[in-house]
């Protein structure tokens, strides 16, 4: 029997990760689909209670639910647990565990933008979604010493800073609220910037202007494509990388878990550069109407 993986999200639309995940399972002679579930909210907790189903190895969870399916999971891993979100399911029996491997896709991809560098101590996220978690939790675990988190709706930050309470008890772990001033001033005392928002995934809108953005910044935006925050970010002198690695590492991971084998990492490379350059975009991350001409090759820290 074809086994079956599935990609909840809203939308999924044409996403990357099947490209790699499918290309990955026949590579390594692994009878799987790998299928894209569009659901919205309303639908989440049926397409949650399928999966229990003997034909599914898994699945990934992606925008907007990684929050929402902690509560319907039998057992979450430490890492989705002290995140409070979760991007990979396993299946034991028809019991559903709960990952979270955005949280090593992060690491990679924050210890390749800093390269060699010492590793700054301050940062400024943007986001308080499923994504800003893990990206909030990597920053604790590297030993920031100081996150501003910054969200559209106050509340949801303030929430994110709460979970942390405790991971963060040796740190200053702060919500702001969405002011550009406040949002400058804080850049201007940071090296570290990543973008967690959806801003710039399906229009090439950007989450902050150009005038708030400087030279020493290491900036991060999780989404995978050339945005135009990266491209405002490259004008004014920063180093930048957009959200491959992460994409790949934490599918790397998410393969590892469904299939107990070792990911074909330079395949799944190769496959996501392929589907980006096809023009496909990703539920975690490529732009919408955007030429694939358009889509350079991530700029700075990124291989
Ligand atoms: P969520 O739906 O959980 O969170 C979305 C976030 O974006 C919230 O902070 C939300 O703010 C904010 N946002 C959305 N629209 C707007 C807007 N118009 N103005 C201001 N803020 C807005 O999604 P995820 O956290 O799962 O994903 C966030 C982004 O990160 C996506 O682009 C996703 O593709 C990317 N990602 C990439 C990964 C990778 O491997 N490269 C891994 C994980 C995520 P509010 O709370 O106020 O609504």
């Amino acid at each position: 029997m074809t086994k079956r993986v599935v990609l909840i999200g809203h939308p999924v639309a044409h996403s990357l990760s099947g490209a790699m995940h499918q290309a990955a399972f026949d590579s390594l002679g692994i009878d799987a689909a790998y299928e894209l579930w569009d659901r919205s909210p309303i639908g989440l907790t049926d397409a949650i209670a399928e999966l229990r189903g003997d034909d599914f190895l898994g699945a990934n969870v992606t925008i907007p639910h990684k929050e929402r399916v902690v509560p319907m999971v039998d057992r979450l891993t430490d890492e989705a647990h002290v995140t409070g979100a979760v991007n990979t399911l396993t299946r034991e029996g028809k019991r559903l565990i709960g990952h979270n491997t955005d949280v090593p896709g992060f690491k990679v991809a924050l210890d390749r933008l800093v390269g060699k560098q010492k590793m700054p101590r301050q940062a400024v996220v943007l986001g308080a979604g499923g994504g800003a978690r893990a990206v909030v939790y990597g920053l604790i675990t590297q030993g920031f010493q100081r996150v501003v988190v910054f969200n559209r709706h106050l509340h949801r930050a303030e929430g994110l800073v709460k979970h942390f309470g405790r991971s963060a008890a040796h740190m200053e772990l702060r919500a702001m609220p969405w002011h550009e001033s406040i949002i400058e001033s804080e850049l201007a005392k940071t090296r570290i910037l990543v973008n967690a928002t959806s801003i710039g995934l399906t229009t090439d809108e950007t989450p902050i202007p150009a005038e708030a953005l400087h030279g020493d910044l290491l900036v991060l935006d999780l989404i995978y494509a050339r945005t135009r925050l990266l491209r405002d970010a490259v004008a004014a002198g920063a180093t930048v990388a957009d959200g491959e690695l992460m994409l790949l590492h934490q599918g790397a991971a998410a393969f590892t878990l469904w299939t107990g084998q070792p990911a074909p990492l330079e395949l799944m490379q190769t496959k996501l550069a392929e589907a980006r350059a096809g023009g496909l975009r990703s539920a975690e991350g490529e732009l919408t109407g955007v030429a694939a001409d358009d889509i350079a090759t991530p700029t700075g820290a990124v291989d």
